[in-house]
């Protein structure tokens, strides 16, 4: 049985704590690894080597910083296949969508070279009578970050890529069903020229997260995961004075007008509904058509593209539209919203219970499920899923659809398709949502803008990535300066005013 390790100061090393968790290969149900679980013990050594490490990395200079950046976006293309299956391995998800979840990371890296510039603060010439004003950014110190298990590449690297690229340590406490991919990103960093101590990996629960909470050290936690991880992150972290971001969980509208291109929006709903089984935060789980004969229309359409979806291991590389959940755990939760959506009376058009795969009856696998005539009050309608499970509730009109919407406690993506430029402005003006499509059914921002959802899928201020990220990680210092010169008259003593 593989041990995996924390990377602490520059290396793998073992885990002390004595405890451990299993790590599966969800297809075959197996368990292929153990990693260790720290203790606040070990949390606090990994502070201490990057509270160590931080200020000689903070004073090179941020093209230099930038460098590094560069030649690890040239190993992550180098390891692309490598990385995409050990991903897969422990994820579940197909060998492309690894691969996709390797590269919006590495666009958030790419986005990170631009430091030089995105750090150059502000300057005001002759503020005052031989003043000069200048803001400058400053690291924070050591960061750390919480991350989910369903993108173990693409979030570490939301998240620490701009830490580091600003100037600051930061401590990466991925999740524990996917960690190997995390730890594989701190040995390239490494590689690619980072001094040891910037960035580590420290493997584990509650416990290591609750050490990074209470920890005097800690300037800024990031967490991604769900909600009620968030909010008592968010709470936690904030009563200790630190900087804190916490993004949680989602239940996506689709809204599908009448007018609409209904094979365009089946095409759709099928690779947002069911794509990585579902195990997405921008996944579209609610389809909302408008009108009896648009829903009529849409499910016709629906059906037989969800009976034709291909579920299998990551092994079957292309011939696979989505792969099996990530535990069992995860699995039997499904299995039994799925229950409460039958009992509490949606139509189960399309029934994905019982699925089974020859030669991988022990993996975790979940049949596409297709939910009619949900409503309102429904388990089913008011709970993330996060399986392969697309709910169709039916609006008689436009008003209710976007109500629907707007009503709904998670607020982190959504969709609206027709070809009624009217209906899609209005949409995305009123709309209570962070992120949201026009005739895009997973509008995911590019690495240049900001990613973040609004109501109880976030908790803070500021976006992930994009502009946002250089605000997050650094605290501006504003100087206002005058040379001894400028003092002639003696002492001031009102509150000097431009005239
Ligand atoms: P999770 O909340 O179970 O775990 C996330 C992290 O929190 C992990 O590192 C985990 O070890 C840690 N954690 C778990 N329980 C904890 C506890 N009691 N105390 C302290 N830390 C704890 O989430 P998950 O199952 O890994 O990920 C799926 C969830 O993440 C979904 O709800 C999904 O919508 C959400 N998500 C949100 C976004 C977003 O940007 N809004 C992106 C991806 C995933």
């Amino acid at each position: 049985m593989q041990e995996l390790t924390h990377f602490i100061n520059g290396a793998h090393v073992a885990g002390t704590s004595g405890r451990f968790a299993d790590v599966f290969n969800p297809a075959t149900g197996e368990v292929q690894a153990k990693v260790p679980l720290a203790s606040a013990a070990e949390m606090d050594h990994a502070v201490q080597v990057a509270a160590a490490a931080q200020p000689a990395w903070a004073a090179v200079n941020p093209q230099r910083r930038a460098r590094v950046m560069m030649k690890f976006v040239d190993l992550l293309n180098r390891d692309m296949d490598k990385l995409a299956e050990a991903l897969s391995r422990e994820h579940g998800k197909t060998l492309p969508d690894a691969a996709g979840d390797v590269q919006r990371g590495l666009e958030v890296v790419e986005y990170c070279i631009g430091a030089p510039h995105l750090l150059k603060g502000e300057y005001t010439d002759s503020a005052g009578p031989g003043i000069d004003m200048y803001s400058m950014r400053q690291a924070l110190g050591v960061t750390a970050g919480i991350t989910p298990f369903n993108f173990p590449a693409m979030i570490p690297m939301w998240m620490f890529a701009p830490a580091i690229v600003c100037g600051n340590a930061f401590i990466l406490k991925p999740s524990e069903r996917d960690p190997s991919v995390p730890l594989m990103l701190a040995e390239l960093m490494e590689e690619a020229g980072l001094p040891k101590g910037i960035l580590q990996v420290v493997n584990g629960d509650k416990e290591a997260v609750d050490a990074i909470l209470y920890h005097d050290v800690i300037q800024s936690v990031g967490f991604v995961g769900s909600t009620p991880i968030a909010e008592y992150i968010y709470g936690t972290g904030c009563a200790q004075g630190k900087r804190v971001q916490c993004f949680g969980g989602a239940k996506n509208h689709m809204i599908i007008m009448p007018d609409a291109d209904m094979d365009q929006a089946a095409d759709a709903l099928v690779g947002a509904g069911y794509g990585a089984a579902g195990e997405r935060c921008m996944a579209i789980s609610v389809a909302v058509p408008v009108g009896d004969e648009t829903a009529d229309r849409l499910i016709e359409k629906l059906v037989p593209r969800i009976e034709a979806l291909k579920v299998g291991p990551y092994t079957a590389g292309k011939d696979v539209d989505y792969g099996p959940v990530v535990t069992a755990a995860a699995k039997a939760n499904i299995e039994a919203l799925v229950q409460t959506g039958i009992d509490q009376g949606a139509e189960l058009v399309v029934d994905g219970r019982n699925y089974s795969m020859q030669g991988y009856e022990d993996g975790f696998f979940v049949g596409p499920h297709l939910f009619d005539r949900a409503t309102k009050d429904m388990d089913i309608y008011q709970k993330e899923i996060f399986g392969p499970v697309l709910t169709c509730v039916r609006a008689q009109n436009y008003e209710e659809a976007i109500g629907l919407a707007m009503d709904h406690e998670y607020g982190n993506g959504t969709a609206i398709f027709t070809r009624d430029g009217d209906a899609a402005r209005d949409f995305a003006n009123r709309i209570n949502i962070g992120m949201v499509g026009i005739n895009v059914p997973i509008p995911v921002p590019l690495a240049y803008h900001t990613f973040g959802g609004w109501k109880k899928s976030v908790f803070g201020d500021l976006n992930q990535h994009g502009p946002d990220a250089f605000k997050f990680y650094t605290r501006t210092k504003t100087v206002t300066a005058r040379w001894p010169s400028g003092i002639k008259e003696g002492g001031e003593f009102s509150i000097p005013v431009m005239e």
